[in-house]
């Protein structure tokens, strides 16, 4: 089912004091799940009978259904799927703490958000941008970890009976993720803390996928890297925001500052350096390196300027 894009911006430019009741989600999950009939007209249950949502084959995003347009309602639903994940068990949490959860989205984005990277620690790139639905050995999301842990740096799960103690990226794609090289799935090396650990299937000591990351190196150079802003300023690495930054959502972005922190890190580096390693020193002192180097120097450190500072043709324009 595709949206129309009509009446999208009417919910999208709603105020932070204009806050749809998140319970109105539910709503929306029923009116995008039954999309595909809204043309035929014979739409059964509950709102959409109650409201003219047929508009040509699509939903029309801004007619007003149970006292919110519908691109309200999806927004809402987005909103509490970002914040809380799976995290609830299936049962929605009250408003009264889906509230605070918000309020507390709001704080860590004034203080600054966590940056959750999975990075090759020789090469000192970022090949995988955590996100909010990357996958955590303990089998849960990101977005149902503590991502509003900018203190301890140590967004620990939320679900029930979990005892992960920090989220630890699982390679994988889409809902495929990395085997062990015994061939056994990554719940069969994970342990009650829902960390790697032996295999319960086998004599295998520890969860060692032989696939390679889409830098060339092993599985085993990675590792799960959580930064503030303030480390990956002092780092030289990107903390570029988001496109939309009033929404709370972003303070479970992980590492996502773009449409291209997407991208497998060797791919975002052949497009900049900066989108996935950190800024070259040298280039942050262009001033020193000028008076070692003479006229040479200088022009190597434009060179360097160029590649660290300079303008991001294609990319700009997605932010
Ligand atoms: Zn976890
Ligand atoms: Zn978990
Ligand atoms: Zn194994
Ligand atoms: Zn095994
Ligand atoms: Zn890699």
């Amino acid at each position: 089912m595709k949206p129309t894009g009509r009446g999208r911006g009417v919910s999208r430019g709603r105020g932070r004091g204009r806050a749809v009741p998140f319970a109105h989600h539910y709503e929306a999950q029923g009116l995008l799940q039954r999309g595909g009939a809204v043309s035929g007209g014979t739409l059964e249950p509950r709102l959409p009978r109650r409201a003219a949502v047929e508009t040509g084959g699509g939903l029309d995003f801004a007619a007003v259904v149970g006292g919110a347009t519908v691109g309200a309602h999806i927004d809402a639903f987005e909103e509490y799927n970002l914040l809380v994940g799976e995290s609830d068990g299936g049962a929605a949490l009250p408003q009264r703490e889906f509230d605070s959860l918000k309020r507390k989205a709001h704080k860590v984005l004034e203080s600054g958000r966590i940056f959750v990277t999975w990075r090759n620690l020789s090469m000192g790139m970022d090949c995988v941008n955590v996100g909010p639905h990357s996958r955590c050995f303990c089998g849960h999301s990101y977005k149902a970890h503590a991502w509003w842990e900018n203190k301890s740096k140590k967004p620990r799960c939320r679900c029930k009976g979990c005892a992960c103690p920090s989220f630890s990226y699982l390679p994988g794609r889409g809902a495929q993720h990395a085997r062990c090289s015994c061939k056994h799935l990554p719940e069969d090396h994970r342990s009650a803390r829902g960390l790697p650990a032996k295999c319960s299937k086998c004599a295998c000591k520890c969860f060692a996928p032989a696939a390679r990351c889409a830098c060339g190196a092993p599985y085993g150079d990675h590792a799960t890297i959580v930064e503030t802003v303030h480390d990956r300023r002092a780092a030289g690495r990107s903390t570029e925001p988001l496109w939309d930054e009033r929404s709370e959502t972003h303070a479970v972005a992980g590492g996502l500052t773009s449409f291209a922190s997407l991208a497998p890190g060797v791919d975002r580096a052949a497009l900049h350096p900066s989108l996935a390693l950190p800024r070259p020193t040298a280039s942050r002192r262009p001033t020193a390196r000028r008076r070692r180097a003479g006229r040479a120097g200088a022009a190597g450190a434009a060179r360097s300027r160029a590649v660290a500072g300079g303008p991001r043709p294609g990319l700009r324009g997605l932010h």
